[in-house]
């Protein structure tokens, strides 16, 4: 079993603004991908790692509403719920509206993903696809998705290898 802790009520959000500020909700059916990030940092605490997401001014001058990702995944393994699935964010340019938004906290460039992290994002997109009726084969690394305008190195060489792994056999490791 997967635990999840749920951090949609925990989580501070911007006074700002909020994600129905710019996009409006979506219906569950509307999800037709999975995309899967890395964090490009080795910060391992929700709180503060939302906090800096919202201070990062780099995608909105006066800060994103909280972090981007749905589900967030630190380096011990733990899984956190961070919008709910109907929130559009802001993590693949156009593919935003129609996609979901898993990220692996690491810089997979630069480091390995663990064996028992890499099962654990398998256990919750067995879990993803299955609760949204989608297939292995709607799950992509954010690079990937170059026709959404996306050109990134996210989620690195060392964790794409088993996203593309995932898409094509349904097993991480
Ligand atoms: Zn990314």
């Amino acid at each position: 079993m997967l635990e999840i802790h749920d951090m949609r009520e925990h989580l501070w959000i911007n006074p700002q603004h909020t994600w129905e500020d710019y996009r409006k909700r979506r219906s569950l059916s509307d999800i037709k991908l999975i995309v899967v990030h890395d964090t490009e940092n080795n910060i391992n605490d929700i709180k503060i790692a939302n906090e800096l997401e919202i201070k990062n001014t780099a995608l909105h001058p006066m800060g994103l509403p909280r972090i981007r990702f749905h589900y967030w995944i630190n380096e011990a393994g733990e899984v956190y719920l961070c919008n709910d699935l109907e929130n559009v964010t802001w993590h693949s340019h156009l593919a935003d509206k129609k996609s979901l938004a898993v990220a692996l906290v690491g810089d997979y460039d630069k480091q390995e993903p663990k064996k028992e992290n890499l099962k654990i994002l398998e256990v919750l997109l067995n879990k993803l696809i299955t609760e949204l009726n989608l297939s292995r084969k709607n799950v992509f690394g954010h690079g990937e998705l170059k026709l959404y305008l996306n050109f990134t190195r996210c989620p690195g060489k060392n964790l794409i290898k088993y996203v593309k792994q995932y898409r094509k056999i349904g097993r991480m490791v």
